[in-house]
């Protein structure tokens, strides 16, 4: 079956399709969708479900789409649905990482999560998938690798930032990893 991914992050394609083993997962770009779909929800769940919606209704196809947010307790899950334009529409991670570090200062709780919702429309049903990465917020960035707020996120049992691991290794810890995996265990059964 070929399954459209309602994204046109080729990282984030590549990563589903090697999960994804069984059938063939198509981008935006495949189908020729080349429109911001919007995102006008507050809460990643609803958001994901839009994306999904949005291609299901417009291209008939079945498809799926992911949401990320970084959850952390002491803000009352805030940046949440907002990680991505926490600091400002710019979207720099730079600039989100120093906001949230700043609304951190002081704090001793520093408990945080990275929530992925994949929500799949398998013709016309809908299906989600959670992931989670548990872990603290540093007091300061370290690493270059991957992207976001990985700088300062520690995952539990490390003692590395998710942005001082290898890709490898953080993908095999990966929260869009997780839920991923839960959507291709169902596929596989269904
Ligand atoms: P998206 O839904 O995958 O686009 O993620 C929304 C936002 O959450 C991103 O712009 C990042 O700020 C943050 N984010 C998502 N996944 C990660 C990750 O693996 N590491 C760090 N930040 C992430």
């Amino acid at each position: 079956m070929e399954l459209i991914f309602a994204t046109g992050n080729s990282n984030k394609i590549a990563e589903a399709q090697a999960i994804i083993k069984n059938h063939k997962i198509l981008s935006l770009k495949d189908i020729n969708c080349f429109e911001d779909i919007p995102e006008t929800h507050e809460t990643i769940y609803e958001n994901a479900l839009e994306k999904a919606e949005y291609i299901w209704k417009k291209y008939g196809k079945s498809c799926f789409s992911d949401d990320t947010g970084l959850e952390v307790e002491a803000l009352g899950g805030k940046p949440g649905v907002y990680s991505a334009r926490y600091a400002g529409q710019d979207k720099n991670p730079e600039k989100n990482m120093d906001k949230l570090l700043e609304e951190l200062e002081g704090k001793t709780n520093r408990k945080a999560q990275f929530h992925t919702e994949v929500v799949l429309i398998l013709e016309g049903k809908v299906y989600s998938f959670q992931g989670f990465v548990h872990g603290v917020i540093t007091n300061e960035k370290r690493g270059s690798h991957g992207f976001g707020y990985d700088p300062i996120f520690l995952p539990e049992g490390f003692n590395k930032t998710l942005a001082e691991l290898s890709s490898e290794e953080k993908n095999k810890i990966s929260h869009r990893g997780m839920a991923l995996e839960k959507m291709g265990r169902f596929l596989w059964e269904y």
